[in-house]
Parts: structure tokens; C-alpha cells; sequence
């Protein structure tokens, strides 16, 4: 096993090209956007203008000009995923929200590549053209089941060529505004984890709508929705994969909710990674501002030691972030990887932003120095997309399951 930390030609020219979008592009317009609830107009248009709609990794390549771009969890080529986690660091380092802002399928697409029979493929991810500006989502929360995603009680129903789903998903990224969203469902709540079915429902599918969007402490440029769906008639087409893959795979419906969890908790991680390197990097500058170099005094070597534990934790969790790509890049399981780096990033995040603000004092609360948006954005790394203490549940089981018997 090799292990190698030069980044390829391409991954580099990806990173400096999404470095250059994250500060001409994302942190000059991060505070209106926060106060637009949404994207700014000047981001719009770069991304129209970069041919970004394509989303994921296709938006990382737009922006390098590289002809690659798998989707996120794809073992395409031997470096996809880790080229992925590279830009989400630079793009989360000049606004977190922003990245939830750009434009493709996000959370939704992994689920329609992994399940999706290649018509359905065609159908729901072509729409995502360079020069568009739209959305897909992934409902699985519900009021009562998150963290127990066994227990959605959402249900379907077959009903002719069409299935009819009641229920309601709670805390849904871009959910109002996405084109369509892969939603999970269960024919009998009873039935746990083999009575789960995804399905792709379109935006103006009747029976479906959107009663609220929540107001939140950071990513306020992300849109967070509540989703209804009352006697909501899919067609039969829209069930991902078709009947043939729940007959073929037990549990096929949580089987690709889970496997989309794979692919894109590292990716969530390398954004806590991005945000805690900005947060970072705004105290050191603050402090060469501050401080002179000559000074040895008690508090300055404080603070250097602080720094130098801030820049530690970030380069720990970068690098769980990428060990945990690098094995989906080799089409390896990367379950428990995966988890470490979402428990390790999610935790790092708040307390090299809390550090952050320490190291500045009461400047590093005040909004025009960007560390209290930071310090706000980051608190939700540690819930969404599977608590901490679920990552640490999935990466125990592992760790039992893994582990041989002493005899
Ligand atoms: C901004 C935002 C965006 C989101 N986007 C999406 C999205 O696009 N799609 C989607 O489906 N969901 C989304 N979510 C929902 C999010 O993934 C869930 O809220 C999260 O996984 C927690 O699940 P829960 O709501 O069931 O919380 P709960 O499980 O009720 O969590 C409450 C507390 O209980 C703890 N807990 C629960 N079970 C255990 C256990 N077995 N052992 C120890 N502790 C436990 C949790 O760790 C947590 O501390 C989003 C949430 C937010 C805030």
C-alpha cells in the first residue's frame, strides 16, 4: 500500500482553481448572502458564467477546466473523490453556505448514481447543465427518525403504475427550490429496514409541498425546508431503481441511504476542515497585526501555542478526510473512515473556531471580521448528515465487527 500526500498535477490545478472562485466569488459576498437568506446575484452569475451547474465534482472541474467529473462517491478514476474533498476545503473556506448554494444535484445525487437504473440516470441528472442554476435534494429526516433512520414512518403505497406517499421530512437542504428530491419512504413502518423504497419526486408532483422554511443560527444562506407530501401520486418510473432492485437486494432502500452516507461524509468533514482553516487563518493574521515578532512575552508565546494547536487539529482531520476518500477512490469500504473523519471534523471545527474568537478577544466577535459567522456556521457539522454520536456508534459496531475473536 502506497501512501502518498503530493497532490496530483490535476488535483492542484483543481484546488488553486477553486481557492481563486472562493475568494473572488464566495467570501466577498458571504455576509449579504447570510442577510438574502440565499445566494448572492454576483455568485449566480459566476457560476452561470463558470458553467457550474452541473454540480459536484462536475462543478470543481468546470472551474479548473478539467474534463472530469464523476459524481460524488463514483470510482471513476483513481483520484475523483480526493480531487472532490480538495475543492469542498477551499470552497467552505470562503462560505460554507455558498457551497451548499452550488448548483447540481447535491445530497440527491450520489443515491440516483448508485441506484438509479441509467434511464432514470438520464432523466433526473441531465437536466444539470453547465449554464443552469438548479437544485436536487435528499429527504430522509422526519420529525420522530434521523439519527434512526429505520424508523421513518413516512409511507407508499402501490397504487397502479403510481405510488402514493404520505408523510413529512424535516430540516431538507435546498428542499424548496429543488428540481426534484430523492425521498425515502417505508410500506410498513413495522417492516424497519426492508420496507424502505426511494423515490424521486419532482418539484410540481401534486400532493407535495413545502409548509415552511426554518430560520437558523449559521448557513443562513441555505435554504433548510420542511417537506409535505399528502396523498402524493409518484410515477411507478420514479421508484429509484426499479422493483427488480428491492427484489434482488434486501433493504435496498436504507442500503442506498447509507451508501450515500459513505460518499459524502468526508465531503462534509473537508467543509468543517475549510471553515476551521478560515477561521484559523483570520486569528494568525489578526495576530501579526497585533503582535510584533520580537515580543516574547507571556502572552504572545500563549497565543503562538494556540495557533500552532489549531493548525494541528485541522491537518488531523484533513487527513481523516482524505483517508477516507482515498479508499472510496479504490472502490473500498470506507464506512467507519468515512464516520471518523465527520466525528473528527465536526468537533474540530468548534473548537478551533472558539479558539479563534479567544485568540482575538472581543474583535473576534464582531461580525465584520467574519470569525463570528464562522463560529456559527460550523455548529450544525457536528449534526447534520449523522450526529457525532452516531458516527461514533457506526465507528464502534465497525470496530467490533471488524475486530477477529480471540479464541
Ligand atoms: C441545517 C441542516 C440541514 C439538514 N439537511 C438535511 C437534508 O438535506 N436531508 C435530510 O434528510 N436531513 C437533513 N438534516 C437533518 C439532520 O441530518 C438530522 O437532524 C440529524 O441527522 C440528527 O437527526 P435527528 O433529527 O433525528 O436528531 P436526534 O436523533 O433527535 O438528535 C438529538 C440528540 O440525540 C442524540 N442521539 C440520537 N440517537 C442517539 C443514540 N442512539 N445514541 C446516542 N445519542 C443519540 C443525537 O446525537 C443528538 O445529540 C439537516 C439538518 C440541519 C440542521
Amino acid at each position: 500500500m502506497s501512501i502518498e500526500f503530493e497532490l496530483t498535477p490535476k488535483m492542484r490545478k483543481v484546488r488553486d482553481m477553486s481557492r481563486m472562485f472562493a475568494e473572488t466569488y464566495l467570501r466577498p459576498y458571504a455576509l449579504e448572502a447570510e442577510e438574502l437568506c440565499g445566494p448572492h446575484p454576483a455568485f449566480i452569475d459566476a457560476c452561470k458564467q463558470f458553467g457550474l451547474g452541473s454540480g459536484g465534482m462536475g462543478a470543481a472541474s468546470s472551474i479548473s477546466g478539467s474534463k472530469e467529473a464523476p459524481a460524488a462517491g463514483a470510482a471513476k478514476e483513481t483520484s475523483s473523490n480526493r480531487t472532490m474533498i480538495v475543492a469542498i476545503e477551499e470552497l467552505a473556506w470562503g462560505d460554507p453556505a455558498g457551497v451548499l448554494n452550488m448548483p447540481g444535484p447535491g445530497l440527491g445525487g450520489p443515491p440516483v448514481q448508485f441506484t438509479g437504473t441509467p434511464e432514470q440516470r438520464e432523466r433526473f441528472l441531465s437536466i444539470f447543465t453547465p449554464d443552469s442554476f438548479k437544485f436536487g435534494a435528499y429527504a430522509l429526516t422526519e420529525p420522530d427518525a434521523g439519527s434512526d433512520a429505520k424508523a421513518i414512518q413516512m409511507t407508499c403505497r402501490k397504487d397502479g403504475d403510481h405510488w402514493v406517499l404520505n408523510g413529512n421530512k424535516f430540516y431538507i437542504t435546498n428542499g424548496k427550490k429543488a428540481e426534484w428530491t430523492v425521498v425515502f419512504a417505508t410500506l410498513d413502518p413495522t417492516l424497519g429496514r426492508a420496507g424502505q423504497r426511494a423515490f424521486v419526486v419532482e418539484k410540481d408532483t401534486p400532493g407535495f409541498t413545502v409548509p415552511k422554511l426554518e430560520k437558523k443560527m449559521g448557513l443562513r444562506a441555505s435554504e433548510t425546508a420542511w417537506q409535505s407530501f399528502e396523498d402524493c401520486r409518484v410515477p411507478a418510473s420514479n421508484l429509484l431503481g426499479g422493483e427488480a432492485h428491492y427484489e434482488a437486494k434486501a433493504k435496498g432502500g436504507f442500503k442506498t441511504a447509507m451508501k450515500t452516507f459513505d460518499a459524502t461524509r468526508p465531503l462534509v468533514a473537508a467543509m468543517a476542515v475549510g471553515i476551521a482553516r478560515a477561521a484559523y487563518e483570520i486569528a494568525r493574521d489578526w495576530v501579526r497585526e497585533r503582535y510584533s515578532l520580537s515580543q516574547h512575552t507571556a502572552r504572545y508565546r500563549r497565543v503562538q501555542d494556540k495557533l500552532e494547536w489549531m493548525r494541528t487539529e485541522i491537518e488531523t482531520a484533513r487527513y481523516l478526510c482524505w483517508k477516507a476518500a482515498w479508499l472510496l477512490d479504490l472502490g473500498r469500504e470506507n464506512a467507519k473512515e468515512s464516520s471518523m473523519s465527520k466525528a473528527y471534523a465536526g468537533k474540530m471545527v468548534d473548537r478551533v473556531t472558539s479558539a479563534a474568537i479567544e485568540v482575538m478577544g472581543p474583535e473576534g466577535v464582531l461580525r465584520e471580521r467574519m470569525v463570528e459567522k464562522l463560529y456559527r456556521d460550523q455548529k450544525v457539522y457536528d449534526i447534520f448528515e449523522g450526529t457525532g454520536q452516531i458516527q461514533r456508534l457506526v465507528i464502534s459496531r465497525r470496530l467490533f465487527k471488524d475486530a477477529p475473536r480471540s479464541s
